[in-house]
């Protein structure tokens, strides 16, 4: 691993948030970025076509390689990641793919955490294999049972803290430790995080994927995705995604910029509802079970106070009939919506059957099924809290819990 060249910020989280990548027209002197929808650009007989040519001193010359609103989000991006470059995609899947694409030839072996988003797992089960790339999962949580699971010829750990669905938590600074050592470069999908709960390049991360549609967004009305890390392994990276094409359009990247300019603040607000919720639920007579990194009954609560700045937004809990109260939820819910995706200021719930999700996404062993069973039982409800009033949020999850037949 080369050195990790940490771009501290040069100004507080609050302050790049609302700034960085962003300053005033120079010619309309417009204080709001500018939204430019032009797919091509007026150029030089002497630029080059070759994406592999393409620099960030390249002038603009067709939006699929490089688009002035685009670039803003990225530059804003990078500052709240402290990393030294970003690539921007059409969604979060577009990046992922395009960093496995880009890092995983035939004969490599990616070693991934065994709960991930589903379709990255379902990505690494069904395309990789096709491509001569072997694909191997461990519980990452687990410090020494990654280190067991190395290999010479692997080429990417891939890890996901919170884990989606279940929020088991992995020690980014330690399980990189262990990767570098042995020469692998590392990926953290930080989705559920964000950089105001944590920033993997900090601790020594290579790569740092999210999806935007989430937090970053913030506002569930754009779907977006990012790679960030170091200026030389973004340069091929980009050419990827200028191959690829799943390239973020500037109308979604502005909407994007918008709500990454109160993150810090909206980050902030979804920890303080989510803890109110959770233990609220932790009381509730028909919930067996609540997870949430910010509660001291999460079975991670050491290492979550220890890593995470923030605690986020989703929670998740069981209850002794999963099926029953998600008809119930969904039948009464009148403020909360019952519908996938998180991040958003509109509060979200939905029900994960465990057997469902261990079917189609996750191809686990027998052993790593019933790590999975620890956390999730039969069925999670993974609630992400919004930014209403958390009064209005637990009464309205009381009143549809009742109806529980
Ligand atoms: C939603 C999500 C993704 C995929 O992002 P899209 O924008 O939907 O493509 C990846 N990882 C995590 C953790 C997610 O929550």
């Amino acid at each position: 691993m080369g050195d990790n060249v940490n771009q501290s910020r040069a100004v507080q989280v609050k302050t790049a948030a609302v700034h960085a990548g962003e300053g005033p027209n120079p010619v309309t002197g417009a204080s709001a970025p500018d939204i430019v929808m032009s797919t091509t650009y007026i150029i030089d007989p002497d630029v080059s076509f070759s994406a592999t040519m393409i620099t960030d001193e390249t002038p603009y010359t067709y939006t699929r390689w490089g688009n002035p609103t685009v670039t803003q989000l990225e530059q804003k991006l990078a500052a709240l990641e402290t990393s030294e470059a970003c690539v921007a995609f059409a969604s979060g899947m577009a990046a992922i793919t395009a960093l496995f694409l880009q890092v995983l030839r035939a004969g490599d072996h990616l070693l991934m955490s065994d709960v991930t988003y589903a379709a990255a797992s379902e990505i690494a089960n069904d395309t990789l294999p096709h491509l001569g790339v072997e694909v191997s999962r461990v519980d990452t949580s687990d410090l020494e049972r990654l280190r067991d699971a190395l290999r010479p010829n692997t080429r990417l750990v891939y890890l996901e803290t919170p884990a989606n669905p279940l929020l088991r938590l992995t020690d980014v600074e330690a399980a990189t430790a262990i990767a570098h050592a042995a020469g692998v470069p590392v990926c953290v999908d930080s989705t559920f995080a964000t950089p105001i709960s944590l920033r993997p390049i900090e601790l020594g991360a290579d790569y740092v994927v999210h999806s935007l549609t989430k937090y970053i967004c913030g506002h569930g009305d754009a779907l977006g995705g990012a790679v960030c890390g170091r200026q030389q392994d973004l340069a091929q990276l980009r050419s990827m995604a200028i191959h690829l094409g799943g390239i973020l359009s500037p109308f979604n990247a502005w909407l994007i910029m918008r709500g990454a300019a109160t993150l810090p603040i909206r980050m902030k607000a979804h920890e303080e509802n989510a803890l109110a919720v959770a233990r609220h639920l932790e009381h509730h007579p028909l919930v067996t079970r609540v997870i949430y990194p910010g509660l001291p009954s999460h079975p991670q609560y050491d290492l979550a106070r220890r890593t995470m700045e923030n605690f986020a937004g989703m929670v998740t809990f069981q209850v002794a009939d999963g099926p029953a109260a998600a008809r119930a939820l969904s039948d009464r819910l009148q403020i909360i919506h019952y519908a996938v995706s998180l991040g958003h200021h509109r509060t979200l719930v939905c029900y994960l059957p465990t057997a469902d999700l261990l079917r189609t996404s996750f191809h686990l062993t027998a052993e790593q099924e019933a790590a999975y069973r620890g956390f999730a039982g039969d069925g999670i409800f993974r609630l992400s809290v919004g930014l209403e009033d958390p009064a209005d949020l637990i009464a309205d999850l009381d009143q549809a819990l009742a109806g529980t037949s």
